[in-house]
């Protein structure tokens, strides 16, 4: 053929800086993309093979290869897919490529500012070799017979030049004279990261060359056979279980898994795992990696998946999304909400199923993927409305049981009220109460459980959550009780306690509580102390101060102690006892709360020693 040199038809000359510039910050994809072309030529010619328009040579093979030469400094990507002819580097590469490029340009012009945003999709792939090279040049022979073999190259400017090549057969090698700002990738190691990195399920072999090397790997790179491509049916759990600690690293078994497999209205193959939570401290962090037909395109884009779902491992192939796409594309894009309702669709449905017919594994499985489903309803209504039915809490017996069942037990009790608990061990006492009065409470000891009870009374009107030491009164007291709460004696109460306590603003309440053996217990309002713990958690910077818990004294008027103390009344010569009743029986109630504070427990132990020795008559 013929020797052309040629003006790339572009209407600028300053495309490569911008190039250069364009995701500086990832200038690994270059080698995705030429990567991502060449197994695009291989499986345009499997079709063609197929369809009886092409014909193999024998024993061929299907395969990419990245030849590295420290010395020439080149890197070199090989396919032998279905190569071009002098008129399709014409079209695809000076053409097609750059006016895709003056789209890219005036996108670029326009959103300047924003320029490390931009991943675009401009059908500018092939020139990201720039981003790493300082000549780029092209050999290739197409498949057509006879076809004559092609050199193209170009040093960056807008001029290339085009002629006979040597190559002899069918496909094409990129050569990429690496610039010396970016020695790095002249480097085997940095491009197996590379590869492994987004071409570890590419659907053609890939093997890494090192001329240097005498040995040659035999083993790819690459797992061409992705277990996301299977029929469910045809995979087995260690094989999903493998491919989890294969991707994930994760030495963990995953719960359970999803296998997405869609054909309409759009394509999604995948695979999405519920991650095993170590310890409840541990912040769920998940990982979603998207290809673009087994080719990585990135981790955890939130606009293609539900971002609650951010917090499951997985992975999701979308044939038909663009690989380069900028952000703002797929925001505004229907067809990406599509494909993440979906999903989001697909992930309730599995655990409705569960929930129906394996309800077993699901109550096992809860404490895992409560704070993952509780996120998940908060951040996305309709997914509030799919899971809302299969809620469960394990109550006091220990058993998981949905807010339905709960409330319409405990009906007669308390209407529309949900007893909880936050913190086993702190809370003992007061469960040990409920227990005795045969109250039933719910344990909501999540991290998230907090927001998500607020979540649930926005939700749910009507609906009301009272933590187990809190507005409990209703329920504890004993509405048979004869004994007489009279005004005198909340009066006189009122008055002992204060003094001895001397506390002004002591706020007492007297109850008959059914359980006659406890003298006392201390309430905090549940809605000052929720302030209380917000303002803990979230307002440090801000001059809230510390929100006090309002608290309440409630003395039990069936106990007998508390009406001894009432019968002494002000009695001159009981006075002394009395002070020290009032003050145990309300470090009592304390204790059964809270730790005492170091002050308040030294004097607590001094009284108790005076106490027994009192009993003991050895006072000295
Ligand atoms: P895109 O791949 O998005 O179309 P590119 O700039 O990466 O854009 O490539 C432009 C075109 O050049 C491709 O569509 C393809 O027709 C052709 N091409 C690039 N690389 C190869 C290759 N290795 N073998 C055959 N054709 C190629």
């Amino acid at each position: 053929m013929i020797k052309e040199n040629g003006s790339i038809s572009v209407n600028t000359t300053d495309i490569f800086p911008i190039i250069k510039k364009w995701l500086y910050s990832d200038k690994d994809i270059f080698l995705r993309e030429m990567i991502s072309n060449a197994s695009d030529a291989i499986t345009k010619l499997k079709r063609l093979v197929s369809l009886g328009e092409a014909r193999l040579n024998e024993d061929e093979r299907f395969e990419i290869r990245v030849v590295l030469d420290k010395k020439k400094k080149t890197i070199r990507i090989i396919d032998n897919g279905i190569g071009m002819t002098a008129d399709e580097v014409k079209k695809y590469i000076n053409q097609v490529a750059f006016s895709g490029a003056e789209e890219f340009l005036k996108k670029y012009q326009a959103q300047k500012d924003e320029a490390s945003q931009i991943i675009g999709h401009f059908g500018l792939g092939f020139y990201s070799a720039f981003m790493v090279s300082d000549k780029v040049e092209i050999d290739t022979r197409s498949y057509i017979e006879d076809a004559e073999p092609v050199k193209w190259s170009c040093s960056g400017g807008i001029e290339y030049e085009m002629g006979p090549s040597d190559r002899t057969e069918r496909g094409t090698t990129i050569t990429l004279h690496i610039a010396s700002d970016s020695k790095e990738f002249l480097d085997k190691y940095k491009l197996r990261q590379i590869l492994e990195k987004y071409c570890a399920f590419l659907p053609t072999e890939i093997f890494l060359e090192d001329v240097e090397e005498k040995e040659k790997d035999d083993k790819p790179i690459n797992d061409t056979d992705p277990l996301w491509l299977k029929q469910p049916s045809d995979c087995t759990e260690e094989e999903y279980k493998e491919f989890y600690r294969k991707v994930f690293l994760d030495f963990q078994d995953p719960l359970f898994w999803i296998h997405l497999n869609v054909d309409y209205p759009f394509r999604l193959k995948g695979i999405l795992y519920f991650p095993r939570l170590r310890n409840e401290f541990e912040t769920l962090e998940g990982r979603i990696k998207l290809y673009n037909n087994q080719v990585f395109v990135a981790d955890n884009i939130k606009e293609v998946i539900p971002e609650f779902l951010l917090l499951l491992k997985g992975v999701i192939d979308c044939p038909d999304l663009p690989l380069n796409v900028s952000r703002s594309f797929l925001q505004n894009d229907g067809y990406v909400r599509k494909i993440s309702d979906h999903i989001a669709k697909k992930v309730a449905d599995k655990l409705t199923g569960m929930f129906k017919t394996e309800r077993e594994n699901f109550n096992k499985y809860w404490d895992d993927i409560n704070p993952f489903i509780k996120y998940g309803c908060m951040r996305d209504d309709k997914f509030y409305g799919r899971m809302k039915d299969i809620l469960i809490f394990k109550n006091t017996d220990g058993e998981y049981t949905l807010l339905k069942d709960y409330l319409n037990r405990n009906s007669d009790k308390h209407k529309n009220q949900v007893f909880y608990i936050t913190d086993e061990k702190q809370q003992a006492q007061y469960i040990r109460m409920f227990k005795e009065y045969g109250l039933e409470a719910l344990y909501m000891t999540s991290e998230i459980d907090s927001a998500f009870i607020n979540f649930l009374e926005m939700k749910e009107s009507g609906l009301k959550f009272n933590r187990v030491d809190s507005d409990i009164s209703d329920v504890i007291k004993d509405k048979d009780s004869k004994a007489k709460d009279s005004k005198e004696a909340k009066e006189t109460l009122e008055k002992l306690f204060k003094e001895a306590l001397g506390k002004e603003d002591l706020k007492v309440e007297i109850e008959a509580l059914k359980a006659e053996d406890t003298p006392a217990v201390i309430l905090l309002a549940e809605q000052s102390r929720r302030m209380q713990e917000f303002s803990r958690r979230f307002g440090a910077g801000f001059s809230f101060g510390d929100i006090p818990a309002e608290e309440s004294l409630v003395l039990n008027i069936n106990n007998r102690l508390i009406n001894k103390l009432v019968e002494y009344g002000d009695r001159e010569d009981k006075k002394e006892d009395t002070a020290l009743i009032c003050r145990h029986v309300y470090d009592l109630a304390q204790i059964s709360l809270r730790p005492l504070e170091p002050e308040a427990m030294t004097e607590f132990i001094r009284r108790s020693n005076l106490i027994l020795s009192r009993l003991a008559g050895a006072e000295s």
